[in-house]
């Protein structure tokens, strides 16, 4: 009995001991807080989630350029830490930028690589819709392309601001503006477009094959607006993206019409035949200071002699592929 009690002990106390080391090195730092966890929690891992509130973010960004810090993190002898570009761009003048140690002592800091690896902030889309709980340094990239960024309804005075799903939403019960909504990128697909604006949501993922379900990721649709406008000799489109504009890759939207115009009153007269192909860069704005005054903007334009005699009164037939470019 009395020999089965001390490896029980000892076992203890083993477990025990990272924490115990662990606060008697931070001691200054965390004031206290690690003696008054319950050991129970303590050896329940890292897994449990502190719901901590930083009540200065600052600690969190680097020193020199401000940005959140994302491993691999550097600290001088004396602890200053530094993102990885910033540590490359201290080497010429060889000093710390706080304490002025020569830059070579630089060493990794683990304890802040897992430190804002395991901070977890709310998506700030949290209210339209996204559940998605990010690094801090994540956070901005997440941001540029969360795609419950609420954006602006394009209707004349109406004020209304949502994700993509609630625009569409509020497009068609609101205001009954025509939309599409299975269109894959790098395809060609045939659209119905009225006066007005119209709205197709892409899916511009890269592996669109149809077989899986799950690769269509809501962050690669895009929303597209394409307004048709009468002019005095034709129609002209403009397509805009509703979204926020990516450093990384630009879109493209390739427009074709072409028709076959017989004689209305002899079907086998051929009269001439028309093909126009547009490639339109199309930039991304979250209309919060409305549309851009077409005039300013690339049109493809459709001359009446060809739109004349439509089967569809008030519908243009086209061709559309979206590609996206690498910009990097
Ligand atoms: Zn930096
Ligand atoms: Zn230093
Ligand atoms: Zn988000
Ligand atoms: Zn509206």
């Amino acid at each position: 009995m009395k020999s089965a009690n001390p490896p029980a002990k000892r076992a203890k106390r083993e477990k025990a001991a990272p924490l115990g080391s662990a606060g008697a090195h931070s001691k200054e730092k965390e004031k206290g807080s690690s003696g008054s966890r319950p050991e129970g929690k303590a050896a329940a891992g890292s897994e449990g989630v502190a719901y901590v509130a930083a009540e200065d973010t600052d600690v969190l960004d680097c020193g020199v350029c401000f940005l959140p810090l994302k491993p691999p993190i550097f600290q001088c002898g004396k602890g200053h830490v530094v993102c990885s570009p910033c540590r490359d761009k201290l080497a010429p003048a060889g000093k710390c930028h706080v304490c002025g140690i020569a830059t070579r002592n630089y060493l990794r800091c683990h304890a802040m690589e897992r430190l804002v690896d395991s901070i977890r902030v709310q998506c700030p889309n949290a209210a339209h819709g996204c559940s998605t709980r990010l690094t801090y340094y994540d956070q901005h990239g997440h941001c540029q392309t969360c795609v419950h960024a609420p954006r602006h309804c394009p209707g004349k005075d109406c004020s209304f601001l949502g994700s993509t799903e609630a625009l569409l939403d509020h497009f068609t019960s609101a205001h009954g503006w025509p939309s599409t909504t299975k269109i894959s990128a790098f395809e060609t697909c045939s659209i119905s477009l009225y006066d007005g604006f119209n709205f197709i949501l892409a899916d511009c993922g890269e592996d669109n094959d149809p077989g899986t379900t799950a690769t269509s990721s809501s962050s690669s649709r895009y929303l597209f607006l394409l307004k048709v406008t009468r002019q005095p000799l034709g129609r002209s489109i403009t397509v805009h993206c509703i979204g926020q504009e990516s450093a990384s890759e630009g879109l493209r939207y390739e427009l074709s019409y072409s028709r076959v115009l017989y004689d209305p009153w002899d079907h086998n007269k051929f009269l001439g035949s028309h093909s126009l192909l547009s490639e339109i860069n199309v930039e991304c704005m979250d209309l919060a200071n409305g549309l851009p005054d077409p005039d300013d903007c690339f049109q493809f334009v459709m001359p009446d002699s060809v739109l004349r005699n439509n089967v569809k009164k008030d519908a243009i037939d086209i061709k559309v592929r979206i590609s996206i470019i690498s910009l990097e």
